[in-house]
């Protein structure tokens, strides 16, 4: 077989543990498979460097910023390169520029466009371990360029959809997909085999265990994704296309996301076309907004609100009034931050009712008010205030008894 192995930061956040990857990429070469490995950069290394901009210049030019970002991943390449020769192995880093990985120039959240894998295929030919480095690639200006935040996972499934491998493992710090953080809900109990849509929904909504980009191209070239630990050998949990025995299960996990803030204007017209006045600038500053809703006032007014993270909202606010101020008085657009969105994900949200019922029941118990809502066919999205984020999680799992199978 050909086995794409994907480490995450802790998993080679120290010597000793560079040394395990080393010794469990062996072993599966030894099994007579060919080996690619992917690796992050050490466990907060990548903080540390964009800290070290962020102290020369508030809002480092990007370009810049992947340039530092990316060295993260160089130094783990080039140890787990060294780590392999050290117990008698054969194996070659590359990084980004040099597999080479193509990608827009978008810093800081580049797209992987094109993949040409020869130098790795080279290294496999040579019976070498191939080791690249994640997170990082190059456009076509020869532009260093990085894949966001949690974006190794992207660069081992892509990498393992161009080899057409057999399977891109996962390796981190937890044994599989939980029901839900498994750090914050003690009792979230680890899912066998999760389809590809139910972990895109997850990965948008708070699960950081794997990228939502690794997931989308995942589902998209076929490559079987197996989520474990790396700190022993038990099976984790296989990402795959929906089976139909997973229909049975109405909520198969519960997430939250951190830092959210919305953006209300007040009193505005509800003239055609008044949404796209707004969002327009919002766009063009490539700031992403989320759960749009609209209520009606009276008098042709109406209450446009949508969410953003909250790290846009400074921005956003300011390009509203000084682009929109024609449509909304400056004292009429608020802002709030502080606020988190907390889902329940399920395919069989699709065959089964009362689901939403259910969740605003178990929320109203725990006195949780519910600011704004979101659905999609297989998930159930609730905006709510950010210090009750982790209570509204245990609940939302206690109440739909996740913890039992
Ligand atoms: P890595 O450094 O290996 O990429 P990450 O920290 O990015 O690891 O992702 C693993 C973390 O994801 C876990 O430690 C866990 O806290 C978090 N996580 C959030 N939701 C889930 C979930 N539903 N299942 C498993 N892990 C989750
Ligand atoms: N090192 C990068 C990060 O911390 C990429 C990754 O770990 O997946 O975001
Ligand atoms: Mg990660």
């Amino acid at each position: 077989m050909l086995i794409v192995q994907k480490y995450g930061g802790t998993s080679v956040g120290s010597i000793e543990r560079i040394r395990n990857v080393a010794r469990r990429c062996l072993a599966a070469q030894r099994q007579g498979h060919q080996v690619v490995v992917i690796v992050s950069a050490m466990s907060g290394e990548t903080n540390r460097l964009l800290g070290l901009a962020k102290q020369i210049s508030e809002i480092p030019d990007e370009r810049e910023l992947d340039v530092i970002a990316s060295t993260g991943e160089q130094v783990s390449v080039g140890l787990v390169a060294l780590a392999i020769h050290a117990e008698g192995g054969k194996a070659m880093s590359l990084l980004g520029h040099q597999v080479r990985v193509i990608t827009d120039s978008a810093f800081a959240r580049a797209r992987i466009q094109e993949i040409d894998a020869q130098a790795i295929t080279d290294a496999l030919a040579d019976g070498k371990i191939a080791v690249v480095a994640g997170f990082q690639g190059v456009d076509r200006e020869g532009n260093i360029t990085t894949l966001g935040r949690g974006g190794s996972d992207t660069s081992g499934v892509a990498v393992a959809a161009a080899l057409k491998a057999d399977v891109c493992e996962i390796y981190t710090d937890v044994d599989g997909v939980y029901t839900a953080d498994p750090n914050v809900v003690p009792n979230a109990r680890k899912v066998g085999r999760i389809s590809y849509e139910e972990m895109l929904e997850l990965a948008s909504l708070g699960a950081k265990v794997l990228q939502i980009r690794s997931v989308e191209f995942g589902m998209k070239f076929g490559v079987p994704i197996h989520v474990r630990s790396s700190f022993n050998d038990n099976e984790g949990t296989w990402v795959v296309p929906e089976e139909k025995a997973m229909e049975s299960v109405v909520v198969s996990g519960v997430t939250a996301t951190k830092d959210e803030a919305k953006i209300t204007m007040h009193g505005i017209s509800d003239q055609a076309g008044i949404q796209a006045m707004v969002l327009r600038p919002l766009a063009a500053a490539g700031i992403v907004v989320d759960v749009i809703v609209q209520a009606y006032v009276e008098g042709g007014r109406t209450n446009f609100t949508f969410t953003l993270p909250a790290s846009d909202l400074v921005r956003a606010k300011d390009l509203l009034v000084r682009q929109c101020g024609h449509l909304c008085p400056p004292d009429q657009i608020k802002t709030e931050s502080g606020l988190s969105k907390v889902s329940v994900v399920g395919v069989g949200m699709r065959s089964h009712a009362g689901v939403a019922l259910k969740m605003f029941e178990i929320l109203a118990k725990e006195n949780i008010a519910v600011q704004l809502i979101a659905t999609s066919e297989i998930k159930i999205s609730c905006v709510i205030d950010a210090k009750y984020a982790e209570l509204a999680v245990r609940a939302l799992h206690d109440g739909f008894a996740l913890d039992k199978a």
